[in-house]
């Protein structure tokens, strides 16, 4: 047989693929059936092709060659085209991250499968809270050029959350991936966004207007990405020039523009304001005041219409004052009745402002069903969807999942259940949760969204806090935040607070594993479940209240310890505790010190020293919050106030407290420990808990006190730390450790 090899061209499904193939003369007659190993597409007379790489043949006289396994052609292949398969994984992923966008760039693959038509398709996973697990990025996430069949190297992907970590899949797919039976080949890469400022303000309208001031409301922007503290309106007349424009500040999201001109257009422009500066502005609009005729004959349409009222008022104020006398005059002959409006004045009553709601504690209802029932919305059971378990919580399993009510957009959710085999008294206390939670309405205090109880299991549906609870948070990103990130935390729990303090709830529990972080670092309040009566820690049974109830110990103050005397001031005491943990990045209250030690240290006047690297004026604030006295604490408004003041004036948070203040707070300053009571660096870097990087220092020879007391930045970087937290606690530690050495020396000498 004589073979002679031709060179041609076949197109892939994009570009063009050249390869070679033979044919086969001694057999190109019709007659002449294709040995194995050749074909002839059709019947006519031409010679046999051999079959092309990666196909063969299962008969003689085939019209075609079958793919070997693992390869496959498209529809569009010419059958001269040697088989292909699927690309290798994409080579050498890198990502810049800029605030709240990355930028992904990656080398084609290794093995294209013998195609010219790789495309890439990114995948994008939301990695929070610690918990192991990754979700889908939601739609909002922006790809460019696009997200799927990528035909360059590159791509922007912009709209993700601050201070979130994302992993990105970059799958190398071509014309034959779909038809292998395995998913793409890719390659991933990491990555934790930044602080960013908040996202623009998408809408704004007018709400009412005279001849000299409009008032305005406008959204919040769509991704706040922490707390914000105030807005900026900016506005000038249409016909002026924009440098002439004035601004304003409001701390809500509506503004009265007063002292304009009448009949005159102006051009308004507002932007939010978080820790990490201003957003940017959103579109300018266009609201114009009344003119002077406007505004005359709106108030002669108005006329009847405000004399009408006023008449209208003035029966109904009447009506009212009868309906109380007849009511009061009834409730003097009949008192059974009146347990409804007891309840209702509950609302009311104390040293609350008119209309101002009060809290309602459910054990006062006499069915605790009817507290559920009240205060919390029944949710279907066909509208939750059950994710995963991402805790354990008193009564079951905490779990993520979906809520989509009818009429509203689906949303995540924290589902809280009831395991089987419940008692009635469990079933109550775990619905009491509810109870509690439904009476409140405020952004730094845990939603409810509903519970479950006409099927089983028993829920509660909350909102979902993708960072879990704060001091498992904190402890998981140990130095990676900036003072005001950590304070604008600390605002968000007092504001939350305020409120409850406000609403007369005492929470008793002010321990960090109440409060729970969501994407854009918003603490809220949490669990106001009876876990609040468990001690913190159940081996050391010290103080089990004369009520039966357990307390949290490190978190409680004196007073509540001593005979149950549970106020806002005490929890202001638990707050300050809170501050202490959140500075130390989630450091356990007085170390390992056992609970009797913790109560005789206060009782002898000694408090918490201030974490490292914290800020004179917060260690001052949770001393405050420490004083004996209940009456001299600050008031949760006056906390507020004051991390406020901090937030805007982030000078006042550069002083920090010298290390030699520590000889006059007499609690141990055990936040950067004494080198000389560690006998190896091992020991010194585990106490500093920085115990991961043993192995870097004793490989780079950093293994004495005096070798490592003398460390610089770049020494530390080049044993291979390299993140920032870690470099600035190891290198404080360094500082400290040359300190104490030379008080040492000059104390020998
Ligand atoms: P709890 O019963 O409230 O102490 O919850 C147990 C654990 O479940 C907490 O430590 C959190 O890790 C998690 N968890 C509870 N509520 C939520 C929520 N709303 N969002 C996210 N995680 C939550």
């Amino acid at each position: 047989m004589m073979i002679k090899q031709l060179n041609s061209s076949s197109l892939g499904r994009r570009g063009e693929t050249k390869h070679s193939l033979c044919i086969c003369t001694f057999c190109s007659f019709s007659f002449v059936a294709c040995p194995s190993g050749f074909f002839k597409p059709t019947q006519r007379d031409e010679p046999c092709m051999q079959c092309p790489i990666n196909s063969r043949t299962t008969s003689e006289g085939a019209m075609n060659c079958i793919c070997r396994n693992g390869y496959y052609r498209t529809d569009s292949d010419p059958l001269q085209m040697p088989c292909t398969t699927v690309p290798s994984a994409p080579q050498a992923v890198i990502s810049s991250v800029n605030e709240t966008s990355v930028m992904l760039e990656w080398l084609p693959p290794r093995d294209s499968g013998g195609r010219e038509d790789v495309v890439y398709n990114i995948i994008c996973k939301s990695c929070g809270g610690g918990r192991g697990g990754c979700t889908r990025c939601g739609d909002n996430v922006q790809f460019l050029p696009r997200q799927l069949g990528l035909t360059e190297t590159r791509v922007y992907i912009s709209d993700l959350l601050a201070h979130t970590q994302y992993t990105f899949e970059v799958q190398a797919v071509n014309g034959v991936s779909d038809q292998s039976p395995y998913s793409p080949q890719y390659s991933s890469v990491n990555i934790t966004t930044n602080q960013a400022a908040p996202s623009t303000v998408s809408i704004m309208h007018q709400v009412s207007r005279t001849v000299d001031s409009i008032t305005l409301s406008w959204s919040q922007p769509d991704q706040p990405n922490g707390v914000i503290l105030d807005y900026e309106l900016q506005y000038y007349e249409k016909d002026q020039s924009e440098y002439n424009s004035t601004t304003i500040r409001s701390q809500t999201n509506t503004a009265v523009i007063r002292g304009l001109k009448p009949g005159s257009i102006y051009v308004f422009q507002v932007r939010a304001r978080t820790v990490a500066g201003f957003g940017r502005y959103s579109g300018k609009l266009y609201f114009q005041t009344m003119t002077e005729e406007e505004y005359n004959t709106s108030i002669q349409e108005k006329l009847p219409l405000i004399i009408g009222s006023a008449a209208a008022g003035l029966v109904f104020l009447i009506a009212v004052v009868v309906i109380i006398i007849v009511c009061n005059r009834r409730r003097g002959f009949d008192r059974g009745d009146s347990e409804y409006t007891d309840k209702l004045q509950h609302y009311t009553s104390g040293h609350m402002s008119p209309g101002m709601k009060i809290y309602i504690d459910p054990f006062t209802y006499e069915d605790p069903n009817e507290a559920v029932r009240e205060f919390a919305k029944e949710i279907d059971i066909s509208c939750v969807k059950i994710e995963q378990v991402i805790g354990a919580g008193e009564f079951g399993e905490v779990c993520s999942g979906n809520l989509k009510l009818p009429g509203k957009r689906e949303m995540f959710v924290a589902i809280k259940t009831l395991k089987s085999g419940y008692t009635e008294k469990q079933r109550r206390d775990f619905l009491s949760e509810a109870s509690i939670m439904g009476q409140f309405d405020h952004p730094n205090v845990i939603h409810l969204e509903g519970v479950v109880t006409k099927s089983s299991p028993v829920m509660i549906v909350t909102e979902f806090m993708e960072n879990g609870s704060l001091d498992t948070f904190l402890r998981q990103n140990d130095g990676q935040f900036t003072v005001i990130q950590l304070v604008g935390m600390l605002r968000g729990i007092a504001s939350g607070m305020k409120y409850l303090a406000d609403m007369n709830y005492v929470h008793r529990d002010l321990a960090a594993r109440n409060i729970l972080v969501n994407s854009n670092l918003v603490c809220k309040v949490s669990d106001f479940g009876l876990s609040r009566f468990l001690e913190d820690d159940t081996s050391d049974p010290t103080y089990t209240s004369a009520l039966g109830g357990k307390i949290p110990i490190r978190w409680t103050a004196p007073e509540a310890i001593q005979y149950r005397k549970f106020t806002s001031a005490s929890d202001v005491w638990s707050y300050g505790i809170v501050m202490w943990e959140v500075m130390s990045y989630g450091e356990r209250p007085y170390w390992d010190m056992t609970n009797q030690d913790v109560i005789n240290a206060i009782e002898q006047d000694y408090r918490l020293p201030p974490p490292m690297d914290c800020p004179s004026a917060l260690h001052q604030l949770m001393l405050d919050c420490w004083q004996k006295d209940r009456n001299n604490r600050p008031k949760f408004s006056q906390i507020v106030n004051n991390l406020d003041k901090m937030i805007r004036n982030p000078n006042t948070l550069k002083a920090m407290t010298p290390l030699s203040s520590g000889v006059h707070l007499p609690l141990l300053d055990r936040s950067i420990p004494d080198f000389s009571t560690f006998s190896s660096v091992d020991e010194w870097l585990d106490a500093i808990k920085m115990g991961q990087y043993k192995e870097n220092f004793a490989n780079s020879n950093f293994s004495t006190f005096d070798v490592v007391s003398q460390m610089t930045m770049e020494d530390i970087l080049r044993v291979g730390v390299t993140l920032a937290g870690h470099q600035k606690k190891i290198l404080n530690s360094v500082q400290m450790m040359r300190a104490q050495m030379n008080q040492i020396q000059s104390v020998e000498v």
